[in-house]
């Protein structure tokens, strides 16, 4: 299959929105990652999404809406908590998943849970592919699962050409991380994944946020996800990442000390000019949205360059910091050095 790159110009629009009604995969912008979308009302579809990815079945998609009276037509949940509705008029259009109990969704779409995930996404480009196909989009990550998440339309084509007939090329993703996952379902509400709306922000709109054990943790062997996503190896190139909890010039003490092997620096802007090795920065220390917005990116060049050995600086915990951190975790696979 020839898989063709498009502007988002009305012509095209229109074709991806009809191809995407009557079942194709097509890849497309929005302002957190690039999203692989199907028809989330067709079940065969969206089983096509797990096979372009080599996405294991038991990890559900979310389901994006272009307006919330899509919620009631479509029937996609049976019914709206009030801390969801407060969460939706504070950050929708935007970078918020909601998790909620699930109404006439596909089982391939919410792999067979009771639950279902819907996001409202700002992209105007977004908008309108989802208002042409007049369906809901069920999207993950447009990457092919466990690499890092695409945030260029030639990151998607990198990883889906020949699998997909269109990608929509709606330039370079604002947020750089996926969405903020939050479910209501349960008694007490829960993030499950950071991402471009904050903890802080999600509490000071609905009161205590539970965190799930799998946002700053490894889980323990025999431990459940809440999220089944954040179970897997994830977000990785091919190097081998070491991350480094220090300050600033033990850091790079550190490194300098391994330069003779060719190891690379995943770094903060700032340390860029004392390194004496290959440089990799993914933002200023505490610029949390510059941070956000290069980390996969800069993850991929990782593996285009053919680096093997890659020591980078630990990010903070706190704000935005917590989504980057939540990755470049996983990207390490838990591997953390602690320079006193
Ligand atoms: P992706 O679209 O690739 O960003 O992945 C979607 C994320 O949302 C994954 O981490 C899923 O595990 C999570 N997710 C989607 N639906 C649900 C749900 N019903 N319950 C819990 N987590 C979900
Ligand atoms: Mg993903």
């Amino acid at each position: 299959m020839e898989t063709k790159v498009l502007l988002p110009t009305q012509k095209n629009i229109e074709t991806v929105g009809d191809a995407l009604r009557d079942g194709a995969l097509v890849g497309i912008p929005t302002e957190t990652v690039y999203g692989l979308a199907a028809n989330a009302l067709d079940g065969s579809a969206v089983k096509r999404i797990f096979e372009a990815k080599g996405r294991p079945a038991d990890n559900p998609l979310i389901v994006h809406i272009s307006d919330v009276s899509q919620i009631d037509r479509f029937h996609l949940v049976t019914e709206i908590p009030d801390s969801a509705k407060k969460l939706m008029d504070a950050f929708w259009p935007g970078p918020l998943t909601i998790i909620m109990k699930k109404g006439d969704v596909p089982d391939e779409v919410t792999a067979g849970l009771d639950t279902v995930a819907v996001r409202f996404p700002s992209h105007p480009v977004t908008k309108r592919i989802i208002t042409a196909a007049d369906v809901p989009l069920a999207a993950p990550s447009a990457n092919t699962s466990g690499k890092p998440s695409p945030t260029a339309a030639r990151h998607v084509f990198h990883d889906m050409d020949g699998k997909i007939p269109y990608i929509v090329d709606g330039g370079a993703c604002e947020v750089g991380v996926e969405s903020t996952v939050i479910t209501v379902a349960g008694a007490t509400p829960c993030l499950l994944r950071p991402g471009g709306v904050t903890l802080e922000q999600l509490e000071n709109v609905i009161g205590h946020v539970e965190v799930a054990d799998a946002v700053l943790h490894q889980l323990k062997e025999g431990q459940t996800a809440a999220s089944p996503g954040m179970k897997y190896k994830h977000y990785a190139p091919s190097a081998h990442i070491t991350l480094i909890r220090s300050s600033d010039e033990k850091y790079i003490e550190y490194v300098n000390d391994r330069a003779e092997s060719g190891a690379a620096a995943l770094c903060y802007d700032e340390d860029e000019p004392k390194l004496s090795v290959k440089t990799y920065p993914y933002g200023g220390r505490s610029d949390f949205d510059a941070q956000a917005n290069r980390i996969f990116d800069v993850l991929r060049r990782i593996d285009e360059d053919g680096v093997e050995t890659v020591y980078g600086r630990c990010p903070d915990t706190s704000g935005k910091a917590m989504a980057v951190y939540n990755r470049l975790i996983r990207a390490a696979g838990f591997e953390v050095i602690e320079l006193a």
